[in-house]
């Protein structure tokens, strides 16, 4: 609070807002709605004869897939390819058929029978298990929405945004995308949408950082950072918030002969630089260069937050799928982190009135055998195909390391016994709870991987999303923090195993030589903080890293 008592810009009101990952990169900018009304003016509200309503809808259709042939005209043949889509549906003599069987039945005004007609073309698509599938009922959306547009006599030609805009809401219509100014455009943020969708393609291509799938609808007005590779909405971002965004985005021109070289120190160690990858179809084939290995997969991506989990199969190829743009670097990978601000319907978690400090990360995973069963299975699998590691998280005690791997082992003997290749990887755990941190000495794990997210949460006992009055409290670089840090790593050399940090605040160079001076050596960033963190190393001088 300000010292009137009123909100204290610098620090109030940060709240991150978590999501999943469409486009990489960071956007900075104020939330912008695009949600218009459409409805209630013009042919659209007046009743008619149904041959009126024919005569009406073929128009708007007619005209609707002239405007979209035209803008086709003016793009590139990847996003004009993706208009094809909604040219064919809308010459589509079948849709005609549609409106013919619904005249007479439904109401008498355009709109109505229009919307009547799309419901039952998109409800299907909407319902399809398989989220590639249901991405393209966005499409038809979109033509829903372009053709009300007419009836209602809206405005379609190219919309205006103001500079700096992050396009917030439910969901984004390929059409409207493309009518948008980019150079105007820094963001996108949807409530709903998905990263297989059209429009995530076209911001990938184009640049364009975006998040889908938000916890709760973000509101226009505020001002919000898009960190499309960790898949965050920030809203209100405190002034040290948006300074560590801003020099990811500066250091996201950093020259190639920084980006694809090795971090080395002046003592000549080197630094590895790894990355956390959510959706892998969000890192770019420049971030899969130039990392030496992914640092983390947070394999919750493959549990959407409605649906049932994911089969072995489809985890056993998403898992060999990330080997193979490593070619040998290490890769690894997290078993399910849910519970606490993850919650997955599938998995049937109790209501609890503290989740944070719930059945959350491992916890869960051995709470529910079958579905952790079936993803050691696809991770063991997997691990003949190159250098996979499997972590576990929010381990507390011993306990938990030696159930998973008795399970790991029961596991192994299936596999192998039912002719599956297959190979026990090392298991190492992530230590993201004080208790974790003070005793990792005592923690017998193939390697360690330092939470800081989580572990500063929990050591302030702040949450780590902030909020009003405690975003100031999360701080990285906080003494007892750094002591924690420094105790894991000398832990780790005691064990004689590798320690690597995977938070957020290894993504910040501004936390980089703390880091170093912890004794770290390997860090796993957000994919578009690659270049920021090698080039915060090589301006680093002298010794005492
Ligand atoms: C962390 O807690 O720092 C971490 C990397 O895990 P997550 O953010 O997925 O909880
Ligand atoms: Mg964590």
């Amino acid at each position: 609070m300000s010292e009137e008592g009123g909100p204290d810009p610098r620090t109030d009101g940060e709240r991150t807002v978590r999501g999943r990952p469409a486009a990489p990169g960071t956007g900075i900018g104020t939330l912008v709605s695009l949600d218009a009304p459409t409805v209630g003016i013009a042919a659209s509200a007046e009743t008619m004869p149904p041959e009126r309503i024919r005569e009406v809808l073929v128009g708007a259709i007619r005209d609707t897939g002239e405007a979209l042939a035209a803008l086709s005209l003016s793009l590139d043949p990847q996003a004009a390819e993706i208009l094809e889509f909604q040219t064919a549906f809308l010459a589509d003599p079948g849709l005609i058929e549609e409106i013919n069987t619904v005249l007479g039945t439904a109401d008498d005004r355009p709109l109505a029978v229009w919307s009547r007609v799309m419901e039952a073309q998109i409800r299907p698509v909407e319902e399809e298990e398989d989220e590639y599938f249901r991405a393209r009922a966005a499409d038809l959306r979109d033509m829903e929405r372009s053709v009300a547009d007419r009836l209602a006599a809206v405005r379609t030609e190219r919309r205006t945004i103001p500079h700096g805009s992050i396009l917030c809401g439910d969901d984004l219509s390929p059409s409207t995308f493309l009518s948008l100014d980019r150079d105007r455009l820094e963001g996108i943020a949807l409530a709903r949408g998905s990263a297989t969708s059209h429009v995530a393609m076209l911001a990938r291509s184009r640049g364009i950082p975006m998040v889908v799938a938000l916890a709760e609808p973000p509101a226009p007005g505020a001002r919000a950072i898009v960190d499309g590779s960790g898949g965050n909405l920030v809203i209100h971002p405190s002034i040290s918030t948006l300074a560590t965004f801003e020099r990811r985005v500066e250091a996201a021109g950093v020259s190639d002969e920084i980006l694809f070289a090795p971090a080395i120190l002046p003592s000549g160690e080197r630094v590895g630089i790894h990355i956390n990858v959510d959706d892998p179809s969000a890192v770019s084939e420049r971030e899969w260069r130039a990392c030496d290995g992914v640092g983390l997969m947070r394999s919750e991506f493959l549990f959407s937050s409605d649906g049932s989990p994911p089969d072995e199969e489809s985890q056993y190829s998403a898992y060999r799928s990330i080997l193979e743009h490593l070619d040998g670097r290490p890769a690894i990978i997290r078993t399910l982190d849910v519970g606490g601000d993850k919650p997955v319907a599938a998995l049937d978690q109790p209501a609890e009135s503290n989740p944070f400090l719930g059945l959350r990360g491992i916890r869960l995973c051995l709470a529910r055998p079958s579905v952790f069963s079936l993803q050691l299975r696809a991770l063991m699998r997997a691990a003949v195909h190159g250098d996979l590691r499997i972590m576990l998280p929010m381990v507390c005690v011993q306990e938990e390391i030696d159930r998973t791997r008795r399970l790991c082992d029961e596991l192994l003997t299936q596999l192998t016994d039912s002719g599956q290749k297959a190979r026990r990887p090392p298991i190492g755990i992530m230590i993201e709870t004080p208790v974790a941190a003070l005793g990792a000495r005592t923690l017998d794990a193939d390697f360690f991987s330092i939470g800081s997210n989580d572990l500063i949460q929990y050591t302030m006992a702040a949450s780590r999303d902030g909020g009003t009055g405690v975003a100031e409290l999360l701080d990285p670089t906080h003494p007892v923090i750094l002591r924690l840090i420094g105790e894991t790593v000398a832990a780790g050399r005691e064990r004689g195993i590798e320690v690597g940090l995977c938070g957020d605040m290894a993504s910040d160079p501004a936390a980089t030589e703390a880091l170093l001076r912890c004794g770290l050596r390997k860090l796993s960033v957000a994919p578009a903080a690659i270049g920021a963190v090698k080039h915060r190393i090589s301006q680093i001088e002298g010794e005492g890293t």
